[in-house]
């Protein structure tokens, strides 16, 4: 992954331009061998609870990378990132920016499910160069952080969730756009007007990039 989590700051600018990118077939294989990687890891206990990892969902070179926290319950029964109900606001979210289906992805940050859902650190250190490698290869002009612990886990120097959520931030030269996490939205109306707010102003912020 690009840049140094320590020497991130606020940022600004809008993402580079997003020029339209062909994927080699060594980038492709190389994703692939990381993906079946991914799917047969026991490097962690969570690799014996799980029902499927989850790799990604998304073009192989997309403008944006949307970074969730951990697959819930219909994401470990499908191997698919945000397929249940917080997946259809990131959704509904993803259409309002006017994003094509293979100019984003989506990924977390804990590639299994954790029981009771409690995110789990030790696994997401274990799990942390799954995610490394996936944006070395994906190679995004930016992220999108969703909740705290996508937060916490690019940038471990970001201000608190809502004092960052809305705000461009950088980690060295990658842009990155924190936004709260869509459970969140679900779970109450302030939540849901802060969501709301947020993507409208990651949408003015793509747009001033180049298109
Ligand atoms: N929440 C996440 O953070 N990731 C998912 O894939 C689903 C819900």
């Amino acid at each position: 992954m690009r840049g140094n989590p320590t020497r991130s700051k606020r940022a600004s600018a809008p993402p580079p331009v997003p020029r339209r990118r062909t994927v080699s077939p060594s980038v492709r294989e190389e994703w692939e061998r990381l993906s079946d990687e991914i799917r047969s890891c026991r490097k962690c206990p969570l690799g014996s609870v799980r029902t499927n990892a989850v790799v990604y969902r998304g073009g192989l070179a997309p403008r944006i990378v949307f970074v969730g926290e951990a697959p819930g319950a219909e994401e470990d029964r499908t191997g698919l990132p945000f397929v249940g109900r917080s997946g259809r606001l990131l959704d509904e979210a993803v259409a309002s920016l006017g994003l094509g289906a293979d100019e984003f992805g989506i990924l977390n940050v804990l590639k299994c499910r954790p029981p009771g859902n409690r995110f789990d650190r030790s696994a997401a250190r274990t799990c942390r160069p799954y995610l490394d490698r996936q944006l070395t290869l994906l190679r995004p002009a930016a992220i999108v952080t969703l909740g705290a612990r996508a937060l916490a886990a690019i940038d471990p120097t970001a201000p608190p969730m809502l004092s960052s959520a809305g705000r461009p931030r950088a980690l060295g030269d990658l842009p990155f756009f924190p936004l709260v996490h869509p459970a969140a939205a679900l779970r109450s109306r302030r939540m849901r007007t802060r969501w709301e707010r947020d993507v409208r102003a990651l949408g003015r912020w793509l747009a001033r990039g180049p298109a």
